[in-house]
This record gives structure tokens, C-alpha cells and sequence, in this order.
């Protein structure tokens, strides 16, 4: 073994740390980008560059950086009782706090919350009550789950087979026999995208054809994003959500919306199921949650589940689901404090506002030769680039634009989301001034510029 001391950590992250999604012979060559220090949108490299982030680290950093009530509130709670379990009817306040904090703000039934430690263990957990409830209800055959196309649900054995990535599937044996994908409400990109109202009809046909062809005594749930957020920020026309809930009222099937990239104003209200007035039967969250500054999740459960569950065995016997740190007394001090700064400290109406700079410059970049689309919500967003706007061709992967464009923004300083297919995704903390929005797209631009002025990106161009 080598003594730590004689390694750069370049070389210590070369050897030891494996990173979330790369590829591990990729990242040898890459090497790390060491962050080291975060201010409201600027992050500081180990090298001293200041960039501006401007997707809030991985959607998550909603409050922004560097806000000091959080490191007090952490502080504070680590002192007081940094632990408590919540097995076997023990609790502490913040959680309990938390909890009905929640469910004063999430859609109306939505009663109970189970805590997680982040988004892939909430949708983990969403899938194993949903398989104990329908079991303890008398109906064990229903046992299908049903996602979509381009949808993220993380990364769990169980949840990432509902993900519907193809890097989540491949060598990992998934998707399951019992998990199936509907197409995406892309208006892009779908057949029927032009219109609206069409789109939507589309996908609850889709849903009820897929229901259909499994028999819905057999399908337990359907699992969305009211904006699909890792499949390349693909946003539903208004008024998708609401027709989707009716449809899985109608199909008699379990309706999970996850909430964890749109939750906690990303989109403008506090969950993007409020602004249609949908009330999912489950509902998973995570990111926002804590902003980031420590780790949790939760899966909110409406009230008809929860009785389901709870009527379904000998009234001693435990439901045998449970982490460790379900409640983290600081996880859960520091939501608070998140949920504070939303309401209270104005973030939530700050980002309303700085939306409207956003989608301005969504607006704008609509003309510029490379742009195919420009799709957002609140301060959720994505361009997609590509080599022919007419027939909406993307660039041929050997051109690697979205390797050219992560190399570009990172030397602009500026930190973006690049899709695969070469979209840009957005999604700056709420605490975003509107002069810091013109940076982050100024910078924006010249990578664009930078771009178009490769000869072999011209080249493909039509
Ligand atoms: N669900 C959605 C919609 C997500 O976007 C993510 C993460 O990006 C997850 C679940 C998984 O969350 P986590 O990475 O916290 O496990």
C-alpha cells in the first residue's frame, strides 16, 4: 500500500475512489475536478478558479451556498443529540418537527412520511410498501410496475430497473420481468409533441394500453417525474400530471410521482404536483429537501396506503422496513432550516422571479444556430443542440459534443449538466441574483460561440 502522504489526491482519487456514473477507465485518463469551497452560486477549485454553478451542484443545492442559519442549525443539533433512532418507538424533535412540516405543505392526503437518506433509497422504499400493500390488502398478484421512457427513479437494485437509462441497465440485469417503460412525454421528440392536448392523450393511451396488455388486476403502479430531469429535462405540457393521476385513479393502479428534482421550488411552487393539483398516492423527495448540505430523502405516503398497510397483519407484528438514519435528528434540523429559508427567507419568490431571466434567456437562445430546443419550468431547464434543425438531428456521437461542451463550460467557469445527446441542462439554486443569471448565460454563449466555430462541428451542420 502506498503511504497517503507521497500521493497527490489527483492520484489518491486515481486509485482509491470510485466515482458515481463514469466510466472507470475513463475517469483514470479524466482524473478529478476537486471542488473545494461554495459562496451563494460561485464554487472554488482546488486550484483557486471561480466558477458559477449553475445546477446547483446535481439539482440539489437549492438554497445556494455558504448559508450560515444552515451550518447553525447543523451545528447546533450535533451538539444537542447528533443521533436518535426511530426504531422501536423511539424519536427525536426534529423529526417529528419535519414530518409535520411536510405534510402541511405537500398535496392534500398526503399524510405520512417515511425519512430516507436520499432519492434512490425513498423510491426503494416506495416500491417495497407498495408490494406490502397490495399484499396486505388482499390483491398480492398486482405486482407490475409501470415507468417511462428517458425516467429517472436512481439508483437501487430495485428502483434503477424503473430508471430507464440504458448505463443503469447494462451488465446489471435490469430492467426486472416485472418493470415496463411507456414512451416519454417528449413534445420534441414524440410524434404527437406539436400538440399538446394530443401529447397527453398519447400517454394515457400508452398507459392504458400498457395496463391492458398486463391486465390491471396485475399492475401495482405507475411511476413519474412531473418533469423527466436525468433523461434530459423533458418537460410535459401543463396539465400531463393531472390527466395521468386521473388515468391511474380509472386503471385502479398506485400513482408515485417523484418529486425528487422538482420538490422544493425548482419548478416555482413547493412541489410541482401543486400546480396541478394532483395528489399522488406515494410521492419520494430528496435534494431540496436538505439542500444538499447533508443527506436525506422521503417517501410520503397518502392516507388510504397507510391504512392499508397498517390493517393488514396481526396488529403486533412489525413492518419490517427500516435504515439506521431514517430521521437523522441533524438531516433533519437542517431541513428545517432549508424549509425556513424557502418560505420565510424568500427563496421560493426569488426564484420566481429570477425564473423570469431564465426562461428570457431560454427565449432568446431558441435562434441560435445550434439550438434545436429550449425547454423549462421555474428554474429547471435544457437546450438541446443539433446538427440539423430542420430534421432535429443531434450530433453524431463521434463528435463527442457533449465531451467538447463539459471541457468549454468547465474552462468558461461555468457548471452545467451535458446530456449524452448533447443538451445542456440547467438548474441554478434559487438564491440566483439576476445579474448572476445574465453570467451564467453569458458564459453560456461563448461556449456556444466557441462550439460553432469547431470546423468539424460546421462541418456537420446543416
Ligand atoms: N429520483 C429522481 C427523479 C432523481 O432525479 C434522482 C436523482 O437524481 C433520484 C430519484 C435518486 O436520488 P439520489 O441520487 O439522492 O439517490
Amino acid at each position: 500500500m502506498n503511504s497517503l502522504s507521497n500521493r497527490s489526491l489527483v492520484d489518491i482519487d486515481r486509485d482509491n475512489l470510485i466515482h458515481p456514473v463514469v466510466s472507470f477507465r475513463g475517469h483514470e485518463k479524466h482524473g478529478p475536478r476537486i471542488l473545494e469551497s461554495g459562496q451563494g452560486m460561485w464554487l472554488t477549485d482546488i486550484d483557486g478558479r471561480r466558477m458559477i454553478d449553475a445546477f446547483a451542484g446535481l439539482w440539489c443545492v437549492n438554497v445556494g451556498y455558504g448559508q450560515e442559519s444552515i451550518v447553525a442549525a447543523a451545528t447546533e443539533q450535533l451538539r444537542k443529540l447528533p443521533y436518535a433512532t426511530g426504531f422501536f418507538h423511539y424519536g427525536c424533535e426534529p423529526a417529528i418537527r419535519l414530518a409535520g412540516e411536510l405534510c402541511a405543505l405537500a398535496p392534500e392526503g398526503l399524510n405520512h412520511v417515511y425519512f430516507t437518506l436520499g432519492g434512490s433509497d425513498a423510491v426503494d422504499s416506495a416500491i417495497r410498501y407498495i408490494v406490502h400493500y397490495w399484499n396486505a390488502v388482499g390483491q398480492p398478484q398486482k405486482k407490475h410496475f409501470i415507468a417511462q421512457v428517458n425516467g429517472y427513479h436512481g439508483s437501487s437494485s430495485l428502483g434503477s430497473g424503473l430508471t430507464a437509462l440504458p448505463h443503469f441497465h447494462r451488465n446489471f440485469d435490469l430492467p426486472r420481468p416485472w418493470q415496463h417503460h411507456i414512451a416519454s412525454p417528449f413534445p420534441y421528440r414524440h410524434p404527437e409533441g406539436h400538440d399538446p392536448a394530443a401529447l397527453i392523450a398519447a400517454s394515457v393511451g400508452a398507459l392504458e394500453a400498457k395496463v391492458a396488455e398486463l391486465g390491471a388486476e396485475n399492475v401495482a403502479a405507475f411511476f413519474c417525474e412531473p418533469i423527466q430531469g436525468s433523461g434530459g429535462v423533458i418537460v410535459p405540457p401543463r396539465g400531463w400530471l393531472k390527466a395521468m393521476r386521473e388515468a391511474c385513479t380509472r386503471l385502479g393502479i398506485l400513482m408515485v410521482v417523484d418529486e425528487v428534482i422538482t420538490g422544493f421550488g425548482r419548478t416555482g411552487p413547493m412541489f410541482a404536483s401543486l400546480e396541478e393539483g394532483v395528489s399522488p398516492d406515494l410521492m419520494t423527495m430528496a435534494k431540496g429537501l436538505t439542500s444538499g448540505y447533508v443527506p436525506m430523502g422521503a417517501v410520503m405516503m397518502a392516507d388510504h396506503v397507510y391504512q392499508g398497510i397498517a390493517d393488514g397483519g396481526a396488529e403486533a407484528l412489525p413492518i419490517g422496513h427500516g435504515y439506521t438514519y431514517s430521521g437523522h435528528p441533524v438531516s433533519a434540523a437542517v431541513a428545517l432550516e432549508c424549509l425556513r429559508l424557502y418560505q420565510e427567507g424568500g427563496l421560493l419568490a426569488n426564484g420566481v422571479d429570477v425564473g423570469g431571466t431564465f426562461a428570457a434567456h431560454f427565449e432568446r437562445l431558441k435562434d441560435h444556430p445550434l439550438v434545436g430546443d429550449v425547454r423549462s419550468r421555474g428554474l429547471l431547464g435544457a437546450i438541446e443542440l443539433v446538427s440539423d434543425k430542420q430534421a432535429r438531428t443531434n450530433f453524431a456521437p463521434e463528435l463527442d459534443v457533449a465531451g467538447r461542451l463539459a471541457q468549454l463550460t468547465w474552462d468558461n467557469g461555468v457548471i452545467v449538466r451535458c446530456f449524452a445527446n448533447g443538451a445542456i441542462g440547467f438548474a441554478p439554486a434559487l438564491c440566483c441574483s439576476h445579474g448572476e443569471m445574465d453570467e451564467i448565460f453569458a458564459r453560456i454563449d461563448r461556449t456556444l460561440e466557441q462550439l460553432l466555430a469547431m470546423p468539424d462541428i460546421r462541418a456537420a451542420m446543416r
